[in-house]
Formats: structure tokens, sequence, C-alpha cells
């Protein structure tokens, strides 16, 4: 047997390994793992150039607890290692890279998936670990490594009869939770399951029927519990797959979720090496809860689920896995953003998806605008956040109107710009962020032959500010606001048919009521089938409320402005109100107009809303 010391440095680095990620000490697995696999593709890489003759036979590599000895083994039939091999690798280059690695990263939490401590990370829970080694060379014999989390080391010979290697972990008392059969395999789940060599872990029973009809016999028989699906459909071909290849993937990524509308797969090698598979989900209007889904692998290791330094932010909203060796791991995240590589890919995957998004457009029109409802938050999302997903997807993102008719941006200026332009040559995009509370707003609007776009998503806010940033011609005015007059004001040829000096009567009443009540009063000539009278909101005050009220402000820094809008030529006024003699019953009919106008608005609440619907049963009466 031979002694040595690690390392004639003199910091110790087993004690900062043992602490380093207290939080993601479980990698350690993936780390052993990895290294298996590393070692059984070396393998079947000699073999395939001929440098390795013999059987390879079954290489599935197993996971092996053992509570009593409290034990946890990695066993692999791979290359194995020499005496001299390990003294190289395990004492020198494991330990080094190890020690380059903590002190690079000591004092940085934020690596992805912590992605690089390798062979050493077995510390983080192991208080003494062995490497049982045999190298698949002619003529070699087994050699044990055994180090107790110190720099001492011994290596011994062994009487190992396969090759490969077992890494034998004494689990340390104070992470016993690796002794446990279920914590394993969810980490196996988690990062094993897409690894291209097979895993074992323990058995499972599977009932199998023998024989036809009346003779079918049902048996349960154990068969091994093989961890990992080896070929996961983003390392094929996409013309070796079929939909429904696609769709099952989906379904053991997320089991019970609803299907996904449709796909992506990634696949470039050139200039930077990428593969993946993502999917549009079905978004409807649920938002927040349905990112950080996409999984991040290289060589179908498992790294992490949040890819936000790598992918943009809106498409966090996507489902599915990506794959590439090319993005740096074991850099702090805040590095990643800079990364060349990173940013490449980062625009690679967004002009995939855009023009994705445009051949399903193009193909089959009346299919996307069925999807819209939940390609629609996405595709906003992206225009506003991303400048050039943006300029590609002016062509498809969709506008819709109160009849449920879809328009591109384009087709919606062709279809309102001789209707709904001002007199500032700005085309006015009426719309609702509630049909049915502007119900009465929307219907004025339809009777002027205006059309009305339904905005009412919370991104919708965003959106249209964007689209009025963008596209210099366009405004938006929401149904019930008051600059919906500027456009009814060009086209306004009625006159009113109150005299001056009568308009001068009606409007003292409602000064009377809104010295109370509030509002602003507006005396204006409209069709004598619009309300009596109407509220109307300040837009640009509504849409300082909104932001507000967005970025968590309270929403009383403004007062609530409005408008009461008085229609002189409604009937009501000429025929009724001016002609009425007692004044309780004209001071009684203004404030009747008024609350309605107000109700109307949901803005009649409380003590008032009580006084309208008593006053309302004493008319009946
Ligand atoms: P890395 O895998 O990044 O090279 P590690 O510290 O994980 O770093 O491992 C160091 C070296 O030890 C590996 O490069 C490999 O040569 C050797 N090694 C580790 N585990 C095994 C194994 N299971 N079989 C064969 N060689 C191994």
């Amino acid at each position: 047997m031979q002694k040595g010391n690690i390392s004639v440095q003199t910091e110790n680095i087993f004690p900062i390994i043992k602490q380093f990620l207290y939080s993601d000490q479980e990698i350690f697995l993936r780390e052993l793992i990895s290294n298996a696999v590393d070692a059984t593709n070396k393998l079947r890489t000699l073999s395939s150039k001929g440098e390795f003759k013999g059987e390879i036979g079954d290489t599935t590599i197993e996971i092996i607890l053992d509570k009593e000895n409290k034990t946890l083994t990695i066993r692999d039939k791979g290359i194995g290692m020499t005496e001299e091999e390990v003294q190289k690798y395990l004492n020198q280059v494991a330990f080094s890279s190890a020690a380059e690695f903590l002190e690079k990263y000591k004092d940085e939490a934020n690596i992805i998936g912590h992605f690089g401590l390798g062979f050493y990370s077995a510390f983080m829970v192991a208080e003494r670990v062995e490497a049982v080694t045999k190298s698949y060379q002619d003529g070699s014999t087994g050699v044990t490594w055994t180090c107790e989390g110190d720099p001492s080391y011994t290596i011994d010979g062994n009487d190992k009869t396969e090759r490969g290697t077992d890494v034998v972990l004494h689990i340390s008392s104070d992470s016993e939770e690796y002794l446990e059969d279920s914590r394993i395999e969810e980490l196996l789940k988690k990062y094993c399951r897409f690894l291209p060599v097979s895993i074992k872990f323990g058995t499972k029973t599977e009932s199998i029927t023998e024989g036809e009809g009346d003779e079918a016999e049902t048996k349960e028989i154990e068969v091994d519990n093989i961890i990992n699906n080896t070929d996961p459909i983003w390392r094929k071909q996409p013309t070796e797959l079929e939909d429904e290849d696609y769709r099952s993937f989906y379904n053991e990524l997320y089991p019970f979720s609803p299907a996904p509308m449709f796909w992506i797969h990634l696949n470039i090698d050139y200039p930077f090496n990428l593969t993946g598979v993502l999917y549009f989900p079905k978004l409807a209007n649920s938002f927040e809860v349905q990112k950080n889904k996409i999984q991040l692998y290289s060589n179908q290791v498992y790294v992490t689920d949040d890819v936000k330094e790598i992918v943009p932010e809106f498409l966090t909203l996507l489902h599915g896995v990506i794959d590439s060796p090319d993005i740096p791991l074991n850099v702090s995240r805040s590095y990643l953003q800079a990364d060349q590589n990173v940013k490449k890919i980062t625009g690679y995957i967004t002009r995939k998806v855009a023009d994705k998004l445009n051949e399903l457009f193009k193909k089959d029109r009346k299919d996307y605008e069925s999807k819209w409802g939940d390609l629609g938050v996405f595709v906003k999302y992206g225009m506003i956040s991303e400048e050039k997903f943006n300029d590609k997807a002016e062509k498809f993102a969709l506008l819709t109107n109160t009849e449920g008719e879809f328009s591109t941006i384009a087709e919606y200026k062709e279809k309102i710009k001789d209707t709904q332009t001002d007199k500032h040559d700005k085309i006015i995009h009426l719309y609702t962020n509630n049909p049915v509370d502007h119900d009465s707003a929307i219907q004025a609007c339809k009777n002027r032959g205006y059309d009305v776009l339904v905005l009412d998503h919370v991104i919708d806010n965003h959106f249209l500010q964007h689209l009025e940033q963008k596209q210099g011609d366009t405004t938006f005015v929401r149904v019930d606001s008051d600059t919906v007059d500027n456009l009814v004001q060009k086209d306004e040829t009625t006159e009113s048919v109150l005299s001056e000096d009568e308009q001068n009567k009606v409007k003292e009443r409602f000064e009377k009521v809104t010295e109370k009540g509030g509002g602003t009063i507006v005396m204006k000539a409209m069709s004598p089938e619009d309300p009596p009278v109407m509220v109307t909101k300040p837009e640009f005050m509504r849409r300082m409320k909104e932001m507000q009220a967005m970025q968590g402000m309270s929403m009383d820094a403004f007062p609530d402005m409005f408008n009461v809008v008085v229609n002189t030529n409604h009937p009501l006024l000429a025929n009724k109100l001016l002609k009425m003699r007692s004044e309780e019953k004209k001071e009684n009919l203004v404030q009747y107009l008024y609350d309605l106008a107000l109700l109307n608005q949901n803005m009649l609440k409380g003590a008032d809303l009580t006084a309208f619907v008593n006053r309302s049963l004493d008319f009946l009466k």
C-alpha cells in the first residue's frame, strides 16, 4: 500500500468543499455520474477507432445504495484507470481543477447549475471516498484509491475482475438524506433523465400479460429500474420524427399538462452547437405561473431550469429543452449575458421562434387566428421587449375587434383610416378593455360607424403604448375617453337644436348636480339617438393612473377626473326638461340623468346608489 499527500499546497480545500454550496450539494451525484458517462463514452470511442478490441458488453451505470454500510456507489463499466492514471487524474487533475474551481467561485454563488466542481464534489456528502477501478487495458490489475476528506490518500491493489470504476461514497452523518431511496431517485430523475448511457437504480416490478383470451395470465416480474431515456428526441433529426413523438415527449417532460399548441425543433451546429425542442404551451390568460419551464442541458446532462440569462425574457414563457455544450456553465450568471456565444444563441432562438409564427400565420390564417387567444400574450410581450422580434412580429401580430374579427396591424389601419383619422392625421384606434362595462360607449361609437378593438389583457396597456411609439401615425383611445371627441367633432355636422340661451339654462341645472357629485360639464350636439348624458374620462389622466397602479403606486395621487357630456340634441332636454313647470321635477330629472350616466360607468356607489334606487322607486309609485 502507498500513502501520500494529494497536494503540497498549504491550504486544505476539503473543509471548503464541505461547506461550498450548502443548498446545492446534491449536484455531487450529477458530477459523479457524468464522469461515469464520460468513461463509458471514451471506451466506445476507443472501440470504434479499433484501439479497444474487447467486448463492450452491457455498459449500464448502476447506482447502489447500501443503508447498512452507509454507502452510495456509482458503478460504471467504462475505461477505468490504471494506477498511474489514478495518480494523475484523481490526485492531480481532479484535485487541482477542484481547487481552481473553489478558488474562483468561493464568493460567487451565482454560477449556472454549479457545473464543474467534478470528482471532489463527492466530499460535500462523504467522509470517505473510494475509487475501486480497473483499466480496460490488457493486463491491468485493479487499483483502489481512498481518501478521507483530508489531503492524505492511499492507493492499494485489489482483485476487481470487471473493467470500470466503482466510486464508493461513505456518506457522512450530516448527509444521511442521501441514503434514502426516494431522495436518490428524485436526484436521478432530475439530473440524469436524458443521459446517453443507461442508468440503473435497483429493480422494480412490472406486470406482464401472457397468453390470450381466457388463457391470459398476468404475472409480476422484477425488471431493472432504468432511470433515463438515452435517446431523447431533441438529439434526433426532425425528419425522423412524427407529431406524435413531439407530443409524447412533451408529456414525458410535463405530465398532466394540456397538450402544447406547436413546437420548434432547434438544430444547429455552426457557429455554435445547439439542439432542443421548444413548445408553445396554451397560455390563455395565465402568464406568470408558466415561466421557467425550459430546461437547459449540456450534452444531455441536466444543468438548470433557470435560463433567463440565456433566452430573452419573453421566451421563458415557452416550455421544452435546450441542449448546448457551447453555453459556458462555470461562469457567473451576470457574465453570461455578455458572452458572445450566448448572444448568438439568444438571437438564433428568437429568430427561429419568429419564423415559426410567421410560417403558421401564412400557412393557415384561420387556424392561427383560433390560437391567438393563447399566442397573443406571448407575441405582444416579445414585441415590447425585443426589438428584433418586434420587427418580424409586426407582420403577424393580430388585433381583435368587438365583432371578433382579426386584422394585422397594417390591415387594421387600412380598414379604419378613412373614418377614424383625426385632424392631426393620426389614425385613432378605439378600444375597450372591458366590453361589458363599456357597452353603451361601444354602441355609441358603432352608431357612428367606428370600429372598436378589444384590448383587455394586462399586457395590452404596454402593448398599445408600444404600438403608438413604433407606428408614428397611430393613437389608441379608450371608448369612454374624452378624446373620442376629437374624432366625433371632426365629422359632426349636427347643429344643436337648443338655442344658446336654452343651452345655458340646461348647463346651469347640471352644474348644481356636478358641484356635489363631481365632473366637468361639456355641452355637445350629438345625435338624438346618443344617450342624453354620458361620462367620459380624460385619456391622459387615466393612463397616468394605470401606469402608477402598475408600478404599485397609490392611485390617489390623481383625483378621479371625468367629464359629464350633455347631449343638447337629446329629446329629453328639448321636449321634457325645458317644458317642465315644477322646479322640483326639473331638479329630479337632471339628477336622474346624471346618476344614470354614472351608473353606466360603474361610478355610482354607496349612499349615492342607495339614494338613486329610492328615488327611482318613488318615480314608479
Ligand atoms: P473532469 O471530469 O471535469 O475532467 P473530474 O474532477 O470530475 O474532472 O475528474 C478528473 C478526471 O478523473 C477525469 O478527467 C477522468 O480522467 C478521471 N475520472 C473521474 N471519474 C472517472 C471514472 N468514473 N472513470 C474513469 N476516469 C474517471
